[in-house]
This record gives structure tokens, C-alpha cells and sequence, in this order.
């Protein structure tokens, strides 16, 4: 059984995500394939997603414009393990306002009953990395690496705490949908990748 994962390659960190996951597909040695994904006619090919970091509101303009928004709601819906990092955790959200500016229309999945503040650690060159802990799925100890994250503010019920950083929630997970406010392919650790290409390969067997 192969699978194929698809990073979302409209704008951010595509590069990187296509080669930690590549790596974690190695290193678990599972058959599959790492796919840069733009349109939805690639988007419906795929058995589990990575929206990338980036510009929320320019990866949102972006896959609504292009007709990608509405198709990646939908596998999402219909069980698509994503997971979605940063400007891509923003982009699963309901609801995402910025520390300065508050609201702005920008378009999201809605896929996942969380509240972000967006840029909640500061501007660019507030930017930082910490040891963080993902314990409930096994990462005791993980770099996160965090470049104009948002946090968390306000979860639903059914959504599961994954790790917080100085009392902010910074990674989450509901079913097969994980969002996390620091940067996984900028860690040199698959972990984190490596866990959701086997969420993705037992969903498919
Ligand atoms: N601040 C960006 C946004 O709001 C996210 C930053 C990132 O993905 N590194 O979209």
C-alpha cells in the first residue's frame, strides 16, 4: 500500500515540508510519495495534506481564488488526516485575529473549533526557538521553532491540547486534523512529521 502526501505549495515553507517528509517516509520505511499540490484536481488525489507556514491571508486568497479552499474542506470533512502549521494551523481555524489589527476578512477552512491570536509572540525579529513537549503523542521533547506564531486562545470542546508554551497553546489535535504554532520542518527532527505520515498510513490500511 502506498500513500501520498501532498504539501500545500501555494506560498510558504513548501521545500522544507516536502523534504521532512520525505525524510520521516524513509526513516518509517513506508512506500509513498511527497507531492507538491496546487489545484484541486491534484488536492483530490491525495490521502493526507500539509498546509504549510507562511501568510495565512495570502495562502487563503490564494486556494479560494484557485477553487483549492473549498475541495480541501471537503476531504478534510471526509476524514483527510491535514496538518496544518502556523499560517496553516490559522488557516484550520474559525476564528483568527491578529494582536494588532484584531479582525480581518480572511478566508479559512473552518475545520477545526479552535480561536487563534495571529503574530501572538511579536513581529519577525521577535522570532525564537524553545524546547517544547508533545507528550500525549509521544514527543517528549521537541525544538519548536516559532516565526510570527499565533496561539491558540480558545478551544472547543473535543479538541485535544497537544502542547503549550508559557501558558499559550501552541499545538492541537482533533481526530486526524493537528495544528502546532511553530515549525516542525525547521527542527531537524522528523518526529513530528514521521507521526503524522503513520496517522496517515493507518487511516489508509
Ligand atoms: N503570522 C503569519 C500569519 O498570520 C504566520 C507566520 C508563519 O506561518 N510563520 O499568517
Amino acid at each position: 500500500m502506498s500513500i501520498t502526501v501532498g504539501v500545500l505549495s501555494i506560498q510558504g515553507d513548501v521545500q522544507e515540508n516536502i523534504l521532512s517528509a520525505k525524510s520521516a517516509l524513509a526513516e518509517l520505511g513506508l512506500d509513498g510519495n511527497i507531492v507538491d499540490v496546487r489545484i484541486p484536481e491534484e488536492i483530490s488525489q491525495l490521502d493526507g495534506l500539509i498546509i504549510p507556514g507562511g501568510e495565512s491571508t495570502t495562502i487563503g486568497q490564494l486556494s479560494l481564488v484557485n477553487g483549492s479552499l473549498k475541495i480541501i474542506k471537503e476531504k478534510i470533512q471526509g476524514g483527510m488526516p491535514v496538518l496544518g502549521i502556523c499560517a496553516g494551523m490559522i488557516m484550520l481555524s474559525n476564528t483568527a485575529n491578529d494582536r494588532i489589527v484584531g479582525k480581518i476578512d480572511q478566508p479559512l477552512l473552518d475545520v477545526l473549533d479552535i480561536k487563534l491570536e495571529r503574530n501572538s509572540f511579536g513581529r519577525q525579529k521577535q522570532s525564537f526557538e524553545s524546547d517544547i513537549s508533545l507528550g500525549s503523542i509521544n514527543i517528549p521533547k521537541f525544538n519548536g521553532v516559532f516565526i510570527r506564531a499565533p496561539s491558540v486562545s480558545d478551544v472547543g470542546s473535543d479538541v485535544e491540547v497537544l502542547s503549550k508554551f508559557n501558558e499559550r497553546i501552541v499545538a492541537v489535535k482533533k481526530g486526524k486534523v493537528i495544528g502546532t504554532a511553530f515549525h516542525p520542518e525547521l527542527a531537524d527532527d522528523t518526529a513530528l512529521h514521521k507521526y503524522f505520515i503513520n496517522l496517515i498510513n493507518t487511516s489508509k490500511n
